[in-house]
């Protein structure tokens, strides 16, 4: 059929008369079969028409219009009250706008409404319509065309949820996030407080490394589902991103706020079962709460992250609240790693060296070589402060690879027969290919015999760098270079996992050493790994020995090597020579005894 018909989406539907491709319009067959193709044209457009008399209210419409609100289809018409039970309550006032300037300001206009149906259903419906005036510009009739939005409104509202929640755990996403906290942000003056927790899981790294992504997926959802079924109404929960989540609580104090966090870092302390697996986890959590300790959301997330920080800190599975002394923590913070920064930089750094001598002979083995800081103004600040500093700041890479250098260079005027231990952090093996091209590249540069090189790696190191380390410390081996456990024994990796590493030596933790002889438990343990040491063939060390007693005993248990204050301090580089001089003076003199 080619007629032209054109529905005009003013309002009204207009028929182009002048352009009909057959006989006269005024015909009554032309006119019949018009009327018949443009009832045609609504049902399967399935457009609604409507003509509402603007002085009483009462709504004519054609059978589409009726559908749409799920009333039979041979109604003729409804009253004004009728139709305003028929929009949705949270529509009323635009509806009612709407009618307001149809009536008295504009000729044209449109809306887009929730209807209930007399099923009660919800169906968005669009409107359009325009306004016939009297010659006193009184509002006469409006007409017009209506259409079920409803697909249309469904798949927007389909991209507005995915644009802003995390698809895994149907939590809300940063953005959304960060909007609300815009939004609802309490000013300085409000006396309505709000809170918000940031909430961390403990190991979630190595959950995901150890056990797999599926499984790591499966935590996340878990914990999600653990945090919704501990929020109140009107509280929104996020994913920000990797394993951080947040809570916003609108019009919470700060006892509220504390109150569940505590229950969230108690909740989560229960196993998780996930695909079959017993996955133990925690969490840890900080809180801030607004306008007292922010009052801005940038402002109020970054304190509840230092409040997180030193949650963490304090060991895991805990909560702090923010306090301003964790401010003038991060500063100093800061402060310290700019100036840590400009020592490397600066070539401020220093190695001392500690000997490492066989535990029956005490002869000199090699060295261990430690990283000094003088920080101007502060004085000598010990590596454990500092370390893990440039862990977190990512500066620890360069100083490594700084001290490998020195240790080196320091070693080549060592006699062939000393070792010089160097140790790594898990920052180093975490970018494995880095660091063996700078084992490499160092051996290469100095001409070092790479069995002189022992790298020290500590328990937990090797845990926390995850999956590859093993690939890549047989790649160090490979080099010809040495491997060691260090503090062996504090961290909380399964033996059998540990003894999957290539390694050559394993150094027990001085917190043992210093238990032998007084603590049954800890002299059990150290005999236990001398044992475990001597049945793979690798070697014992004993570090942290102080007396001579705790020297006798390492020795006894079946040490191969101890290191300690007994022994000597570390030294400076500079101070080997006459150590060395000294000791081969005491032997041949004790020889001509
Ligand atoms: P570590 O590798 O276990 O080094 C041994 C630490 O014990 C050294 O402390 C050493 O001075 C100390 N020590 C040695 N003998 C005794 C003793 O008889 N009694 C006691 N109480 N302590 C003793 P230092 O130099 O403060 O180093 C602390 C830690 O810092 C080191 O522990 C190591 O984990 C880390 N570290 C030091 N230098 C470096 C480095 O260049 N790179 C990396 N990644 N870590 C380093
Ligand atoms: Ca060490
Ligand atoms: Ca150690």
């Amino acid at each position: 059929m080619s007629i032209t018909q054109r529905i005009d989406l003013d309002g009204a539907t207009e028929i182009d008369w002048t352009n009909l491709p057959w006989g006269q319009a005024e015909s009554p067959e032309i006119l019949r079969r018009l009327q018949r193709s443009f009832q045609l044209a609504q049902e399967v457009g399935r457009i609604g028409l409507f003509e509402i008399d603007m002085r009483t209210g009462v709504t004519y419409a054609n059978p589409v219009f009726f559908e749409h609100f799920g009333m039979p289809r041979d109604r003729m018409c409804l009253s004004a009250e009728e139709l305003r039970r028929m929009v949705h309550p949270d529509d009323r006032a635009a509806m009612r706008s709407f009618l307001l300037e149809m009536t008295h300001s504009i000729d044209l206009g449109g809306v887009e409404f929730r209807a209930i149906t007399a099923a009660g259903d919800v169906r968005w419906i669009s409107v359009r319509s325009r306004v016939e005036r009297d010659a006193d510009g009184a509002a006469v009739m409006a007409y017009g065309i209506q259409q079920d939005i409803t697909d249309r409104r469904t798949a927007e509202d389909e991209v507005r949820f995915i644009a802003s929640h995390d698809i895994l755990t149907g939590l809300a996403n940063r953005k959304l996030f960060q909007d609300v906290l815009k939004r609802q942000m309490p000013s300085a003056s409000d006396n309505r407080p709000a809170g918000l927790i940031l909430i961390d899981l403990d190991l979630f790294k190595q959950v995901n490394d150890t056990l797999g992504h599926p499984i790591g997926d499966a935590l996340l959802r878990a914990a999600a589902g653990r945090l919704k079924s501990l929020l109140p109404t009107d509280a929104l929960a996020a994913r920000l991103g990797g394993d951080e989540f947040a809570i916003w609580l609108p019009g919470s104090s700060s006892a509220v706020a504390d109150a569940l966090a505590d229950r969230i870092v108690n909740l989560f302390r229960r196993p998780f079962l996930l695909l079959g697996n017993v996955v133990e986890i925690s969490a840890s959590a900080g809180v801030a709460v607004a306008p007292h300790d922010a009052s801005d959301p940038d402002m109020l997330m970054r304190v509840a992250d230092l409040a997180l920080y030193s949650a963490k800190t304090a060991g895991r599975s805990g909560w702090r609240r923010f306090d301003p002394g964790m401010d003038n923590a991060a500063r100093e913070r800061q402060q310290m790693t700019q100036d840590l920064r400009r020592a490397l930089a600066l070539g401020a750094l220093r190695l001392d060296y500690q000997p490492l001598v066989g535990a029956g002979s005490r002869s000199v083995a090699g060295f261990e070589a430690l990283v000094r800081w003088d920080r101007p103004g502060h004085g000598l600040v010990p590596p454990d402060q500092f370390i893990p500093l440039a862990e977190a700041t990512g500066l620890m890479v360069s100083i490594g690879e700084w001290v490998l250098n020195a240790a080196i260079h320091e070693a080549m005027r060592w006699p062939e027969s000393l070792r010089i231990a160097v140790n790594l952090s898990f920052r180093q093996l975490e970018d494995g290919d880095r660091l063996v091209a700078a084992v490499a590249a160092a051996l290469a540069e100095s001409g070092l015999n790479p069995g002189r090189l022992e790298l020290e790696l500590t328990e937990n190191g090797l845990t926390q760098a995850g999956p590859d380390s093993m690939r890549h410390l047989h790649r160090l081996r490979a080099l010809g270079v040495r491997i060691a456990i260090d503090d062996f024994g504090t961290g909380h990796s399964s033996l059998s996992r540990l003894l999957d590493f290539p390694f050559d030596s394993i150094k027990v933790d001085k917190s043992f050493v210093a238990g032998l002889g007084t603590n049954e438990k800890a002299g059990a343990l150290v005999r236990s790994i001398a044992a475990l040491a001597r049945s793979l063939n690798v070697n014992a060390v004993a570090e942290g020995v102080e007396t001579p007693e705790q020297a006798m005993l390492a020795r006894h248990d079946g040490f191969t090597q101890i290191q300690g204050y007994l022994i000597s301090r570390p030294m400076a580089g500079g101070a080997i020579d006459a150590y060395l001089q000294a000791l081969d003076t005491a032997k041949s003199q004790n020889g001509t005894l």
